[in-house]
């Protein structure tokens, strides 16, 4: 199994499985030669690609034997000099001397065969590599070091030990201990509740780690959506990246703001038209604003509501919103923040001018209120940010509520164990010790090649 890796000064091709030092033997001559047995784990060796007499390039070759490797095969790295044709070169060489080209993720799908990490560590690395904030790296080592299939294993073990006294009790019914275990599971269940719980609410930030927080700007045409939309994107902190949104004729701008990141519906694809009625405005922004997490509903100070104005207020109301007023440059507030009309939709109402850009601090606080992501310790918490995650430890906890109610309706032993089996099935899924192979298929083919 072999990959070359990205493009730069320096490029790596990577070899792992059995048969990777013969195949390196073949191609690489090192300066001072040694035979395999005598070169350790862990060292590096400077020599020529070679491709019979012909010299391909200069390179550094770092071996690591099994099973102290990535994938804990025996494997070695070839860091060759970058760029396309020295790096596709030695890759030919390796795949005719006997390599396989790698599937995406396939070295951590090795890793984890191998048992050298589970399921939910093999996927922080894909959550790692893909990380566009600190705050999202460090989530994901956490999980790479394992903070999160410790946790699953400690709630694991109080199953087993559940399951450990029911059977005692199927094994020997003539002592009557039934009453005492009952509460005593009883006592052990509402504990693996609530950190399943915990676990499954910190989903919520987790998401935002991950995905940032959808954003939409919305308001009738002319109230400011675009001046607004450039005054944040126009400062150095915000632009990271653009891609397309989910809905037709949008695009996704993510920019962090006070360390928050906000993927901005942006809707320039589907602006309104001088000829296009307003009302098809009304309609597109009630379809962003129903995918977003936050609306940001923006009016113009200067103008009295319109009914589409009302409209929007109805739009907003049952979400996570801010009210900005526009304008307030032009000094002719025909609105006021401490409108009653406003406060009835929303606590979060302030005043910029899109245009002079002033006021927009304001708006940044807001946001930062509203999701206090400060809050969060990443350092001293499990975060959940994986949805696959997210949705077996829902599962998981739907077991606990039914092994529960089985227990206290004096439901045949039997039927408990099922129930506090399938608890240990959704949290074996999650690091994998009984995942399926469609499932682990599934994982991988999301990863980047070369890893
Ligand atoms: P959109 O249709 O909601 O995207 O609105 P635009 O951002 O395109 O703005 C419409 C018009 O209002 C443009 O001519 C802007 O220059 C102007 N405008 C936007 N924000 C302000 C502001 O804060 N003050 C003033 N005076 N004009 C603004």
């Amino acid at each position: 199994m072999l990959r070359h890796h990205g493009i730069g000064g320096i490029g790596i091709i990577r070899m792992s499985g059995k048969n990777s030092f013969e195949i390196l033997d073949k191609i690489f001559r090192p300066k001072n030669a040694e035979s395999i047995d005598k070169i350790k784990g862990y060292s590096i060796k400077y020599g020529n690609i070679i491709d019979g007499d012909k010299i391909i390039d200069e390179v550094l070759v770092s071996y690591f034997k099994e099973p102290k490797s990535y994938t804990t095969e025996n494997m070695c790295e070839i860091n060759s000099h970058g760029g396309n044709i020295i790096m596709k070169k030695i890759l030919e060489l390796c795949l005719k001397n006997g390599a396989d080209l790698a599937e995406p993720g396939e070295f951590t799908k090795r890793a984890f065969l191998n048992g050298r990490i589970d399921l939910a560590q093999a996927e922080s690395v894909i959550d790692i590599i893909n990380a566009k904030t600190d705050r999202e790296a460090n989530v994901g080592i956490k999980q790479l070091e394992g903070y999160l299939s410790e946790e699953i294993k400690k709630i694991k073990e109080l199953i087993l030990n559940i399951m450990t006294n029911i059977e005692v009790s199927i094994d020997y019914p003539e002592y009557d201990i039934e009453e005492v275990q009952e509460t005593e599971n009883l006592d052990v269940l509402e504990k693996v509740k609530d950190k399943l719980k915990k676990l499954e609410e910190s989903f919520d930030n987790g998401k935002i780690i991950k995905n940032g927080i959808k954003t939409a700007i919305i308001g009738r045409p002319n109230a400011g959506k675009s001046s607004l939309l450039n005054a944040i994107l126009k400062e150095d902190r915000a632009i990271v990246t653009e891609y397309e949104g989910t809905t037709r004729d949008t695009i996704e701008e993510d920019v962090s703001i006070n360390g928050i990141p906000l993927k901005i519906i942006d809707t320039a694809g589907i602006r309104e038209t001088e000829n296009e009625v307003e009302k098809l405005g009304i309609a597109k922004s009630r379809e962003i604003s129903k995918e977003a997490d936050l609306v940001i509903a923006i009016f113009d100070i200067s103008k009295p509501l319109k009914k589409e104005d009302f409209d929007i207020l109805e739009m907003i109301k049952d979400k996570k919103n801010i009210i900005v007023l526009n304008k307030v440059d032009l000094n002719q507030d025909v609105l006021t923040d401490n409108d009653n009309e406003f406060k009835k939709y929303s606590n979060n109402i302030i005043k910029i001018s899109a245009l002079k850009k002033t006021g927009i601090e304001n708006l940044y606080n807001k946001i930062t209120e509203i999701f206090n992501l400060n809050q969060i310790n990443v350092d001293s918490e499990i975060v959940i940010t994986n949805i696959r995650h997210k949705n077996l430890i829902s599962k998981a906890i739907e077991s606990v509520l039914k092994s529960e109610e089985s227990i206290k309706d004096k439901m045949p032993i039997d039927v408990v164990a099922i129930f506090l089996k399938d608890i240990l099935e959704n949290l074996g899924n999650i690091t994998g010790d009984v995942v399926t192979e469609d499932i682990i298929n599934d994982i991988f083919s999301k990863f980047c090649l070369g890893k």
